[in-house]
């Protein structure tokens, strides 16, 4: 039997856990002995066809930053996004696969290679981040039985080894992504009610404050520029991230800033940088009030609040949910690892009821009375053209077939009409969002639906979406005279377009490549 393993693929550290043989989820430390690994990618100019992942890649990247890439989670999903290497274009599902390929290289047993794996990925991510994330999964030669949300993951951990009851609150800040998710446990059953969250902000957002701070620091000194190259950039950007970590234990932190008009002594308070990342934390209050209201609940109904992700070590984040809920939140687990381990928990229930027969019985008795209902964590629609009854003329507005919190499996049917006479093709427009005008929400998918020439106007077309409880959408649009239907998939834009031959074409390429 396999291992099963979850992954926790993070903006600025990833981690592996596998299922022991009773069910338990265990870290699986790299080959430099450490428990989680840099997301950072070096292509060696030295050999070619080597990469480096991890804490060598990070090192290396202050000497040849153009040839090191961190945080591409930032970019998952963006066809316009590349990294240009030696005349090859990489796209952050490539890049994405090396990390994944050094984490389950590292965490290979001889003869037990690491096989299905569910990878976490933050629970606002759209379906094309998540199409995306497993895409990397894919070509890193890894068969991903299916996605769970970060906060989630982190909850199944708690709830499996802690003691946690009623109505809880996960606070999920990590290095590159906000979550906060709301959810009841009642022992090692749990019921997710809703989520919130900002792929734009974690602890990269605080270093770069810090790191204005220090730039704001020197050009008052010198009136000259602290960073004149690629290089000092990522230098300071480290110095930053130190910096940071620093003040989550001191209150003070003093560095010499070696800059190109001399050298600068500086110190910072840890009230300084709480100042000047003031606006960050108060977006994270603002979306806990948005998911608050979304559960229908107040403050005062949250039971326990739960940490996860590195950047809930900074004090400010213990002050502040302790004033806004009165108690203080838990932090019993390790919050870097707690996803990756939840993650292999949610592979081990999610093999159990696809493909029982691979698990093995110690797993299955460990992870017997684990129940987990998850909900769906967007509302998906349509773009159509509904006459209005007031003016009698055709309005464009987005219609949603799914609503946001509605809880997996689902799914919703609606028919649609087409418009005109010989009308021979339909455009197709998924939508993410919850509004009625098209101009507010987001579109995940568009294609072309061809229709059977010569027909009077007003045939229907029968739209069913589903969500599945691997966190994946689908959608069939189908022309009830002639049967004919069309599966919308959702790729990474025109341009990257990652079809299944694509997949598996750029899986062999890849192989070519040493990555260490
Ligand atoms: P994660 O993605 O959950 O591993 O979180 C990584 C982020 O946590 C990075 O931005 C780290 O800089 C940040 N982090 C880790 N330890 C600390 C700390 N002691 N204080 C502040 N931020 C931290």
């Amino acid at each position: 039997m396999g291992t099963i393993a979850g992954i926790d693929l993070g903006t600025t550290f990833s981690a592996l856990a596998r299922l022991n043989e009773i069910g338990r989820p265990q870290i699986v430390p790299n080959s430099e002995g450490e428990r989680i690994t840099p997301s950072a990618v070096y292509f060696d100019d030295e050999e070619a066809g080597a990469i480096r992942v991890g804490l060598e890649a990070l090192n290396c990247r202050q000497l040849n930053p153009e040839r090191t890439v961190r945080w591409v989670k930032r970019y998952m999903g963006d066809s316009n996004w590349k990294k240009s290497i030696d005349g090859r274009e990489w796209t952050p599902q490539e890049i994405s696969s090396l990390i994944l390929k050094k984490l389950c290289q590292d965490g290979a047993i001889e003869n037990d290679p690491i096989q299905d794996v569910v990878i976490s990925v933050p629970a606002h991510f759209d379906e094309v981040r998540r199409k995306a994330t497993m895409d990397a999964g894919t070509l890193a030669g890894l068969n991903v039985i299916g996605i769970v949300n970060e906060p989630v993951a982190a909850a199944l951990y708690y709830a499996t080894t802690q003691t946690v009851n009623g109505r809880v609150l996960v606070y999920d800040l990590g290095g590159g992504t906000f979550d906060v998710t709301i959810l009841d446990i009642d022992g090692r059953d749990m019921n997710i009610v809703c989520s919130q969250g900002d792929h734009a902000l974690g602890g990269v957002d605080f270093d770069r404050k810090l790191l204005e701070v220090f730039e704001q620091l020197y050009r008052e000194e010198y009136k000259t520029e602290l960073i004149q190259s690629e290089q000092d950039r990522a230098r300071y950007e480290d110095e930053a991230e130190d910096v940071k970590k620093t003040l989550s234990r001191r209150p003070t932190a003093r560095r010499i800033l070696y800059g190109p008009a001399g050298s600068l002594r500086i110190e910072i308070t840890r009230e300084q940088y709480e100042k000047a990342i003031e606006p960050l934390i108060s977006r994270t209050e603002i979306l806990i009030e948005v998911a608050l209201e979304e559960a229908k609940s107040k403050v005062g109904d949250i039971n326990q609040v739960l940490l996860v992700g590195g950047s809930t070590r900074m004090p400010v984040v213990h002050k502040r949910l302790t004033e806004k809920f009165g108690f203080a939140p838990e932090n019993a687990v390790n919050v870097d690892e707690c996803v990756a381990l939840g993650a292999a928990i949610h592979a081990g229930l999610t093999l159990l009821r696809d493909e029982p027969s691979k698990v093995s019985a110690g797993i299955t008795a460990g992870l017997r009375d684990v129940k987990l209902k998850d909900v769906c964590n967007h509302s998906y629609g349509t773009i159509c053209a509904p006459m209005d009854e007031e003016t009698g003329r055709p309005t464009i507005r987005n219609t949603i077939l799914l609503k946001k919190n509605t809880p997996l499996p689902c799914e919703a049917t609606q028919t649609f009409y087409t418009m005109a006479e010989g009308q021979t093709e339909l455009q197709i427009i998924v939508t993410q969002g919850e509004d009625e005008d098209p101009e507010f929400v987001n579109r995940i998918a568009t294609e072309i639906f061809e229709l059977p020439p010569d027909r009077p106007a007003n045939r229907p077309i029968r739209v069913r979406y589903s969500y599945d409880v691997n966190q994946r959408m689908h959608c069939t649009f189908l022309d009830e005279d002639s049967g004919r239907s069309l599966e919308v998939e959702f790729c990474v834009g025109e341009k990257g377009r990652m079809k299944p031959a694509n997949v598996e074409q750029t899986a062999e390429e890849l192989n070519t490549y040493k990555v260490q």
